[in-house]
């Protein structure tokens, strides 16, 4: 991988791969790596042990983070810091996780999902992208900037959750926490977005997407049933039947594509560095006062253009769980598959039901919703086609541009869901950005096999982390 030069500035320069310094950073993030702090639904499968030393090393890594700032435990292993500004108001919140997904097939992982080893100047093991990197990058640079005798201009609460991957109560408590200590965040980062390489097809320039709104996430249960029996004398149409009959039904019938104002947006900022067919269109579309007539052209572009680009437009079902007979020689008295909603900023969870039991159009199957999450409001962002300002906002582009030159930064809709969508209950500003160099492929490793950090990646993470914090504007420079 090519090194950049990187600028030496007032605010001092980055960690480097291959100094003292920059070794020191990525040995902690390894030991961390290594503790296998897996998260599961059955607390009884929790290995809280596991958790309890990863508490412990985090102290022993930050000796001055734990000395300077107070800690309040939520939940089992939730971890909420609160460093102590020179003002009061307009106090931040950076958010991670400390607990990662199952590695599933062992087999897949072309290095020790647990072991944390560099190979080519990458680490690869579960949890580097997500999350325990940023977790690990945010307190390298409090400790970093403690280290110099740094105040920040406002309060910084660290807020670390331990249970994000099976949506548990962590964050909660910890919004309730903030929420008795009078804190009114100015603005809340969780991870997200990234600097993502090969962002779009066409696009030669990372994008450093900011999450501004994420989809919802819904889940329904569908059940259709019948007599069952011996499997020797099977009736047309059974249960399992049905069910096969609703599932491609469904896939055959996606919502329709919406194209949301922080996706016009992302497109108006790609747009200058696309190449092929799509650039005039994209220009046509962000330039019309009324580009009503377009939008649907573009929207179906990005259908055409596959499965992540396509979540950028619309409500998706994922068929995830199926479950039928117990045995081979018996026919099932009733199936079920679970179906995995996202909903579009735009749509409803209510919108999204009526979709499915309109296209599966079979009164005797059951839909039964499991959770229900709308989609997150949309927080302010700055927008080039409205020609308008958010402080906030741009203080993150800023801080993106100084530390990824190449980068060019934009809002976007998320489309996995963070802790961060239950701190919209007491902030406007919740933004999903996680400052790490991600390709494609890196992207697709999330939450599967081969999960992979670029060792001066995760260090120019740590530096975006220090330049944020030392950026703070302090309040008297908070527009609100
Ligand atoms: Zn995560």
């Amino acid at each position: 991988m090519a090194r950049r030069k990187r600028k030496q500035g007032a605010a001092g320069t980055g960690l480097v791969a291959g100094t003292p310094a920059g070794d020191a950073a990525i040995a902690k993030l390894q030991e961390l790596i290594r503790i296998p702090t897996v998260s599961d639904r059955d607390p009884a499968k929790i290995d809280l042990a596991a958790f309890d030393e990863f508490v412990d090393t985090l102290m022993e890594q930050f000796p001055l983070l734990h000395e300077h700032l107070s800690l309040t435990r939520v939940d089992t292993h939730g971890l909420l810091f609160g460093w102590r500004g020179r003002g009061e108001d307009a106090p931040v919140v950076l958010m991670a996780h400390l607990d990662v997904v199952p590695i599933g097939d062992e087999s897949r992982w072309t290095h020790p999902p647990f072991g944390a080893e560099i190979h080519d100047g990458v680490v690869h093991g579960r949890g580097t992208l997500d999350d325990k990197g940023s977790l690990v990058a945010i307190c390298e640079a409090v400790e970093a900037l403690l280290a110099v005798g740094f105040v920040p201009a406002q309060d910084v609460w660290l807020s670390f959750g331990c249970n994000e991957e099976v949506s548990g109560t962590a964050a909660t408590l910890a919004v309730e926490e903030l929420t008795r200590r009078g804190v009114r965040p100015w603005f809340v980062l969780d991870e997200g977005g990234a600097i993502a390489g090969e962002a779009f097809p066409g696009v030669a320039v990372p994008i450093g997407v900011i999450g501004v709104t994420e989809k919802g996430v819904t889940s329904l249960e569908l059940t259709a049933e019948g007599r069952g029996g011996h499997a020797s004398t099977p009736a047309r149409n059974g249960p399992t039947a049905r069910i096969a009959r609703a599932i491609t039904r469904l896939d055959a019938h996606p919502m329709p594509g919406r194209l949301p104002e922080a996706t016009v947006e992302l497109f108006s900022r790609m747009a200058p560095h696309m190449a092929g067919p799509l650039r005039p269109v994209i220009r046509k579309v962000v330039d019309a006062a009324d580009s009503r007539r377009l939008r649907p052209l573009i929207t179906r572009a990005l259908v055409a253009a596959g499965p992540e680009a396509a979540a950028l437009t619309r409500t998706t079902f994922a068929v995830t769980t199926l479950s039928g007979s117990p045995a081979l020689n018996v026919i099932a008295a009733s199936a079920r598959a679970g179906v995995n909603i996202r909903v579009m900023v735009g749509d409803t969870v209510a919108d999204a039901v009526a979709h499915v039991r309109r296209v599966i159009d079979d009164d005797s199957i059951r839909i039964d919703v499991v959770e229900s999450n709308e989609p997150s409001p949309v927080s302010p962002y700055s927008s080039q086609v409205h020609q308008r300002e958010d402080p906030a906002f741009a203080l993150l582009e800023r801080t993106i541009t100084d530390c990824f030159t190449d980068a060019v930064p934009s809002p976007y809709v998320m489309m996995a869901a963070t802790d961060s969508r239950f701190f919209t209950a007491i902030s406007d500003r919740v933004y999903r950005f996680t400052p790490f160099r991600m390709s494609k492929a890196q992207r697709e490793a999330i939450h599967s096999y081969d999960e992979q950090i670029g060792v001066q990646d995760y260090l120019d993470g740590v530096e975006w982390y220090r330049r944020l914090i030392a950026g703070l504007p302090g309040h008297g420079e908070v527009t609100r």
